[in-house]
């Protein structure tokens, strides 16, 4: 019997179109895999083929061994370009759906700014600067001396009394004003001269809208020849006008204070209620901005200076006030409180 063309040849032909059919229309890589198993598996149609071989006639073995063999080559070949066409389709659909833009604007981080005190204190130190002003930085921990008996405050002195006081055990204390850099700059400084030095100070009292244990005051010191109330005066209405942008209203009373003679007390109209009368001028509708004067002679010499010689002239000015006017805080408390919901307002 002469067999031109034996009978597996098409079962082979039909078996390896099959394969390849079904492979082309795997729909994903799972499916992929569990044809891959149903194929050239251990257990798969594609690998029982191989072992059909004994069961032929030894003359068709090797034609069929080799048919065999090329079916399996034809199916991994088609797994194998599957395979990759899905992974492919994967790919191209993660870049499709990629919605990243380079060319939106990323997201800021968040930044600081200064605050609202250390703002107002920069202008302050830098309209001084300009008027030939040294800016000083003092101890906030002072001696009795430099807060209180230089400054013609002896113990006895009932203006004590006037200022509420941290005291700490080795008989220091936290300095209730910077007056109590006066006599430091003119140890420190050959007359004449002019400084100002900004900090913080405390008091032991009672807090409301206008009273804190800690603020901030700008104290201002000029010694010099001939010195008078007038250039006082007119000094005092560059640096508010500088700093606060605008004319202000002010008034000058008899003031006493034990470091100065004579003392005043320079008001300003109250900017928060324009006058009317306010939580913060506790509805007076001005507000103490300024105790200044001329400096006293136990003052001058308590720095080392002869008071026939030398004259000054001294102030206070109350920074924390100041930046409640300027910005229209009703409340010096936030100043210190760490709100951000009012510090972000700046
Ligand atoms: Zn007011």
């Amino acid at each position: 019997m002469n067999q031109a063309t034996p009978s597996w040849r098409a079962e082979l032909h039909a078996l390896t179109q099959d394969w390849l059919q079904r492979i082309a229309l795997a729909a994903d890589l799972a499916g992929l895999r569990e044809l891959e198993v149903a194929s050239v598996g251990k257990k798969g149609d594609v690998t029982a083929l191989m072992r059909r071989v004994g069961t032929l006639p030894p003359e068709e073995r090797r034609d069929y061994g080799a048919a065999a063999g090329d079916v399996r080559t034809q199916v991994d070949q088609a797994l194998a370009d599957r395979k990759t066409a899905l992974e492919q389709a994967i790919l191209d659909a993660e870049l499709a759906d990629d919605t990243f833009d380079e060319t939106v604007p990323g997201l800021l981080p968040k930044r600081g700014h200064p605050h609202p005190l250390s703002l107002v204190q920069a202008e302050i130190e830098s309209v001084f600067s300009s008027m030939g002003f040294h800016v000083l930085d003092y101890p906030e921990v002072e001696s009795e001396f430099d807060n209180f008996e230089a400054l013609n405050i002896p113990s006895w002195h009932p203006a004590r009394d006037m200022q509420d006081t941290f005291w700490l055990q080795d008989g220091h204390l936290l300095r209730t004003h910077t007056s109590s850099g006066q006599v430091r700059a003119m140890q420190t400084f050959a007359p004449p001269f002019r400084a100002v030095f900004p900090g913080k100070v405390y008091r032991y009292e009672a807090t409301d809208a206008s009273h804190e244990h800690t603020f901030h005051q700008v104290e201002g010191l000029l010694v010099d020849r001939h010195v008078s109330v007038a250039h006082l005066l007119d000094s005092m209405r560059t640096l508010l006008s500088a700093i606060l942008k605008t004319d202000v209203t002010v008034r000058l009373r008899p003031g006493y204070f034990p470091f100065v003679e004579p003392g005043f007390e320079l008001d300003i109209q109250c900017r928060v209620c324009g006058g009317k009368g306010c939580s913060v001028c506790k509805q007076s509708g001005w507000l103490e901005l300024l105790p200044c004067g001329l400096v006293h002679p136990h003052v001058l010499r308590a720095g080392g200076l002869d008071p026939e010689e030398w004259q000054g002239w001294a102030f206070g000015l109350g920074l924390s006030r100041l930046v409640m006017m300027r910005f229209g805080v009703p409340d010096v408390r936030l100043l210190l409180s760490g709100d951000t919901r009012f510090l972000t307002q700046f």
